[in-house]
């Protein structure tokens, strides 16, 4: 057991979830908090489509939301503690680490070689803006 109280997993809903999942878990915190972020398509597309996209945004969410309940029960982690907000990922990251009060990020990064190709981009924002412990589970692209 180590000694962190409360630990924010950020995941991206891809198949690499369960390793970095699995990972945080084994370090047994008394609470954990799982986290995704939908980026706005409105920053994707800003204004270029000319239609209304928020009710495709609200399907992407409740889709995000099913899955992340999915990841959530295999490793027995209360529905509660799952969290699917929409904004720019590293900072929504920190805001509800923040908020959380949490004292460990655990977020995935590539087995790529090559220090700039260690971590992508989200990772690389959670790791410089943060003002608590980051964990970076290495994630190999055939996981
Ligand atoms: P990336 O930096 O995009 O290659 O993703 C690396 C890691 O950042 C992922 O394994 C997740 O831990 C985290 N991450 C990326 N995108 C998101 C997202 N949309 N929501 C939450 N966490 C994310």
């Amino acid at each position: 057991m180590s000694d962190y109280q409360h630990i924010v997993i950020a995941v991206d809903l891809s198949h690499e979830s369960e390793v970095v999942v699995s990972r945080a878990t084994q370090l047994s915190p008394p609470k954990l908090t799982l986290v995704h972020v939908i980026e706005p398509l409105t920053f994707a597309y800003g204004g270029d489509i000319p239609m209304d996209l928020s009710e495709v945004q609200l399907q992407l969410q409740n889709q995000a939301k099913d899955k992340l309940h999915e990841l959530a029960q295999k490793f027995s982690i209360p529905e509660e503690d799952c969290i699917v907000v929409v904004g720019q990922p590293a900072s929504e990251i920190h805001r509800i680490a923040d908020d959380k009060q949490c004292d460990l990020i655990v977020v995935g990064s590539h087995g790529r070689s090559g220090l700039a190709l260690l971590l992508g981009s989200t990772s690389n924002g959670v790791l410089h803006g943060a003002n608590r412990d980051v964990l970076a589970v290495r994630v190999h692209p055939s996981e």
